[in-house]
């Protein structure tokens, strides 16, 4: 298995992770319809949901990437910069397996 099917894997795992805390989260709000602006425990509730949902969309983003990364090692693209063509670090792919960008480029965004 190559470090980018890892890669995907634990991506994947992260977002069910993260399905699974946020249906618990939505259970714990249903059964406590309590006003969210002055109920301190409500209040906890939201930013646990915020905090959530950012870091799932986060994950989403990392599954596109690894899906995009795992296709260009299928057509034989991988590790190769999408912007300048030059061949992206081992060590930045070691770090980031489904980086698409060699630093320079994505650093310049
Ligand atoms: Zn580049």
């Amino acid at each position: 298995m190559s470090s980018l099917d890892e890669h995907r894997r634990e991506v994947v795992e992260r977002l069910a992770r993260l399905d699974d805390e946020l249906a618990a989260l939505r259970t714990a709000r249903a059964s406590d319809p309590a006003d969210d602006e002055h109920d301190p425990e409500g209040s906890t509730l939201s930013s646990d949901w915020s905090r959530l949902t950012g870091l799932r969309a986060d994950a989403v983003v990392q599954l596109e990437l690894a899906d995009a990364a795992l296709a260009s090692e299928a057509d034989g693209t991988y590790g190769v910069c999408v912007t300048c063509g030059r061949q992206i670090p081992p060590e930045r792919l070691a770090v980031r397996p489904a980086a698409r960008q060699c630093v320079a480029c994505a650093n310049r965004g």
